[in-house]
């Protein structure tokens, strides 16, 4: 096999496993991802290996190994500095909980293990000498870009209810269609999504939301009604999906994968607090929670300064000025950022989500809000309290008051001030400042 589109090294390592292997009297393929991303011309990022020899066997011929799942028939066979994992043949019968198979049968036939695959362009093996093995006809799929299941689609969906979001997946991610029996199968078996845990479906909705084709995803979720018959909340219906999908035909622009959330939960009409509550019952990680809350926070605040703000108000700019500075010192520049890169893949009229920006279009600020806000915040000469040339410490020994809450105030106030370029950034002119403060009794 010539690999054209893996990491020569980890080719190389692999075909010493697969070698060794059939050497020592067993069959050995490379098999599934490793297979249909080499002929779509994919980078292959790891490569799995599938074998007549059992794990014992295997166990006894590679000295560097990890029991992976060794009661499914997988052991990591380490090699130079490359880990792959390597399967005895084997059939799955009787499936529990629509999810895991119940017995695990190793077979002789590398036809049987390849029929247990979920897709035909996953069922498809490859020796040492290039030939494929492809019994159902997946490389054929892969020409017309299609997603079919191996064998009867409901059948399969309903053994194991992740293949459902699998196969979104990999149409979504390969842009590449579903087959007709396959996606009807899906329809028949959907509820079934009820079975699989949280994780796995946030696994590959990440997967779907952050790779190359996400409306393609997010489309055929709308379509298929998935998502709402999952364990996790989904407090939305497919046509709702459906139009924050076009809301967001920008989504796939965004590099970051916390803004593609950010924004379709914005899409979706989710407040901060919203979104936070619905990517912790999704598990997903704090950081990202965190981030995407953040950035949902700014566009709070930013709203909230555009209605208290009047239009025909001859000082609005300035206003609304220090009320977005006045957010980024709070929520941070990051999340300020954030919205304003979302802002650029919105459609220009966002009335729909927010419906009150329409009364404000008379702001000017507004047309080229990103713009003028990303001029403001490049003119702030401090961002953090650690950037003020005056500390805790020395304010409240120049003021002779103990250090307490109060002093937070202070600083922060002092920090806006500073910040909007009301005052320098100057140790005498903030103290000043602060007892000016102090004798207007603001304190
Ligand atoms: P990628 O790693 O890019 O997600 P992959 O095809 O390698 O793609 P894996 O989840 O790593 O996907 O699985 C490896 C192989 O195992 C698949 O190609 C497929 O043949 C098989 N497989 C994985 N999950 C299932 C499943 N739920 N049902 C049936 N076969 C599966
Ligand atoms: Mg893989």
């Amino acid at each position: 096999m010539n690999w054209t589109m893996a990491d020569p090294g980890m080719a190389m390592a692999a075909e010493i496993v697969v070698t060794r292997l059939t050497s020592n009297g067993h069959e050995a393929f490379w098999v599934g991802g490793c297979v249909r991303d080499e002929l779509l011309n994919r980078p292959v990022h790891d490569m799995d290996i599938t074998t007549s020899a059992l794990p014992e066997e295997v166990l006894s011929i590679f000295p560097r190994c990890i029991p992976t799942g060794l009661q499914h028939g997988t052991i990591t066979v380490l090699q130079d500095k490359y880990g792959f994992e390597v399967t005895t043949y084997r059939t799955e019968s009787t499936y529990a909980d629509h999810r895991r198979p119940e017995q695990v049968v190793f077979v002789k036939d590398v036809k049987e293990d390849l029929r247990r695959r979920d897709f035909t362009i996953n069922a498809m093996a490859c020796g040492v000498e290039g030939s494929l093995i492809d019994p159902f006809y997946g490389a054929k799929d892969l020409d017309r870009r299609i997603v079919r299941c191996v064998g009867d689609a409901e059948e399969r969906f309903e053994e194991d209810a992740l293949r459902m979001l699998r196969c979104v997946r990999f149409a979504s991610t390969l842009d590449f269609s579903v087959a007709k029996n396959t996606w009807r199968g899906l329809l028949r078996q959907r509820d079934k999504l009820a079975h699989i845990a949280v994780e796995r479906v946030r696994a590959e909705l990440e997967r779907i939301v952050e790779g190359p084709h996400p409306r393609r995803g997010l489309g055929m979720l709308s379509r298929s009604g998935l998502l709402q018959r999952g364990k996790a909340p989904f407090p939305w219906t497919g046509s709702d999906l459906a139009a924050a999908a076009a809301y967001v035909a920008g989504i796939g622009e965004l590099e970051s994968a916390r803004l593609r959330w950010a924004l379709l939960l914005h899409a979706l009409g989710r407040s901060a607090v919203e979104a936070d509550e619905l990517l912790r019952a999704w598990t997903f990680p704090g950081a990202t929670r965190v981030s995407v809350a953040g950035v949902l926070r700014v566009r709070e605040a930013w709203t909230a300064a555009l209605e208290e703000v009047p239009a025909g108000d001859p000082a609005g700019t300035d206003k609304l000025r220090r009320r977005w500075i006045a957010a980024v010192l709070t929520l941070g520049q990051d999340a300020a950022f954030g919205w304003l890169s979302l802002l650029r893949v919105l459609p220009a009229d966002s009335t729909r989500v927010v419906p009150n920006l329409s009364a404000h279009s008379a702001h000017n600020e507004l047309k080229e809000f990103p713009a003028v806000a990303q001029i403001w915040m490049s003119r702030m000469p401090v961002t953090e309290l650690a950037d003020l040339a005056v500390g805790g410490n020395e304010l409240a020994e120049a003021l002779d008051r103990r250090p307490g809450p109060w002093l937070g105030l202070v600083l922060n106030e002092l920090l806006l001030k500073v910040a909007c370029g009301d005052i320098l950034n100057d140790k005498q002119q903030l103290l000043a400042e602060v007892k000016r403060m102090v004798g207007h009794e603001q304190l």
